[in-house]
């Protein structure tokens, strides 16, 4: 195997017997570059998968950091991590465990000013933080950007994932999906509650769909919401079109 050293070759011994991925593969994944909005209880399972799995360049963003009550569900950060910022923090855990992984932390919260300049460069973007407003700013760069746009959401006990490659003409944008929807106040896993081991089925999902982008294998999730029910214990997928007149990707 070529362009592999033998420290990666048994490190990613299992992706590489994968039909799916190969030696081939693995190499794309370690000249991919990703981001991740929100190292909390999406972007700790998402992160660590694809830490792991030998992304080359990882850029976490979130402007939080890590309280004591995050740790019910936010497995990427420790108790001696409380008060820490939970980029820096993440950027610790991963290079623990991959040293491979160039990691960069920014500790920013992720504005429609900022987007575009946080997100350029990247070959996937992975949403999982925890406001509309945020989202619709990732959504819109995404857009822009022509970006896969991999985005999780989570209720309770109940969870939401879909890929948008809204750019292309058949494919439907995040704006297609939720409309012109808005911050509900009281409505946050703070306010709210979520069951933990929730956040870890949607997020390690998440890092999935970003390594199917990154590396195409069976049936891209983009035109198509997985919608979890933890209390029913059900997973389902829905189709989802692209809105003709949707005012961000149909064309004019
Ligand atoms: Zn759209």
């Amino acid at each position: 195997m070529t362009g592999l050293t033998d420290q990666q070759l048994a490190r990613y011994a299992r992706h590489i017997v994968l039909r799916e991925i190969g030696g081939g593969g693995q190499k794309q994944l370690l000249a991919a570059r990703v981001a991740v909005i929100g190292a909390g209880g999406l972007g700790s399972p998402c992160l660590q998968y694809l830490a792991a799995a030998g992304v080359g360049r990882i850029t976490v963003i979130d402007d939080d950091e890590v309280d004591l009550s995050n740790l019910q569900r936010q497995t990427l950060h420790g108790t001696a991590d409380v008060g820490v910022s939970k980029s820096g923090s993440a950027k610790a855990a991963l290079k623990a465990l991959n040293p491979e992984v160039r990691v960069t932390a920014v500790r920013e919260r992720l504005t429609p000013e900022n987007a575009a300049d946080l997100l350029e460069g990247h070959d996937a973007i992975a949403d999982g933080s925890d406001s509309f407003t945020t989202r619709a700013a990732v959504a819109a760069a995404a857009l822009t950007l022509e970006t896969p746009l991999i985005s999780a959401a989570l209720g309770p006990f109940e969870g939401q994932l879909s890929t948008f490659r809204g750019w292309e003409a058949d494919q439907p944008c995040w704006h297609c999906y939720v409309g012109d929807m808005q911050d509900r106040p009281g409505r946050s896993c703070a306010d709210v509650g979520i069951l933990g081991a929730v956040a870890g089925i949607m997020g390690a999902m998440q890092a999935l769909e970003v390594i199917r982008s990154l590396v195409p294998f069976g049936e891209p999730l983009s035109g198509r919401v997985i919608i979890y029910d933890a209390l029913a214990q059900r997973m389902r997928t829905i189709a989802l079109a692209k809105d003709p007149k949707c005012p961000r990707c149909a064309a004019a």
